[in-house]
């Protein structure tokens, strides 16, 4: 699924060279820090940071909603706003949810897990950071561990080692070396 920002957006030159992904939650309000914010979508998002002076559009690249479902944000090779010391050097994804509060769906870990793999086999990817690393917040949640995120696609390989067949393992770690 496409957002109007990734179409506004996707012939613009080159401003974003990943070598991280940061991991948000869409997390509570200025108002009520504990808001549930599950059923908050990437065009819901979209409208809200279209109305901030000077955005060009949603300021991740990717949403994940609590049933799995992937939106694109920003084109990868656009910038990002959502994490002021990584915006030219990162993917950003946000899941659906304040997981101060609650946790991700068991599709949304799928989803995550899948869309990071992915960015894994076309960028070198030296780390999968929560935004709170670089930021005086609380995001991707308290009820998430730093290592949460990161350990999603160290579990891939756990179990392929454990359950695939060589040939499997060779081609799956293929995919997931720097190229
Ligand atoms: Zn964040």
């Amino acid at each position: 699924m496409e957002t109007q920002t990734f179409k506004n957006l996707s012939s613009r030159p080159r401003t974003n060279n990943p070598n991280r992904i940061v991991v948000h939650h869409t997390g509570g309000t200025d108002k009520y820090p504990l808001a549930d914010t599950s059923h908050h979508t990437a065009k819901i998002i979209e409208k809200w940071h279209l109305s901030k002076p000077g955005w060009i559009g949603i300021g991740y690249h990717y949403v994940i909603h609590k049933d799995g479902t992937v939106w694109k944000g920003r084109p990868e090779h656009v910038h990002g706003a959502h994490a002021k010391a990584r915006n030219n050097e990162s993917i950003g994804i946000c899941l659906s949810g304040n997981f101060d509060l609650t946790l991700p769906t068991k599709e949304q870990e799928d989803a995550l897990r899948t869309l990071m793999l992915d960015i894994k086999s076309r960028y070198t990817i030296e780390d999968i950071e929560p935004h709170r690393a670089t930021a005086n917040k609380t995001c991707y949640g308290n009820n998430l561990s730093e290592d949460w995120a990161r350990n999603l696609v160290a579990e891939e390989v756990n179990i392929l080692l454990k359950d695939a067949t060589l040939y499997q393992v060779v081609i799956r770690l293929m995919q997931l070396l720097p190229k």
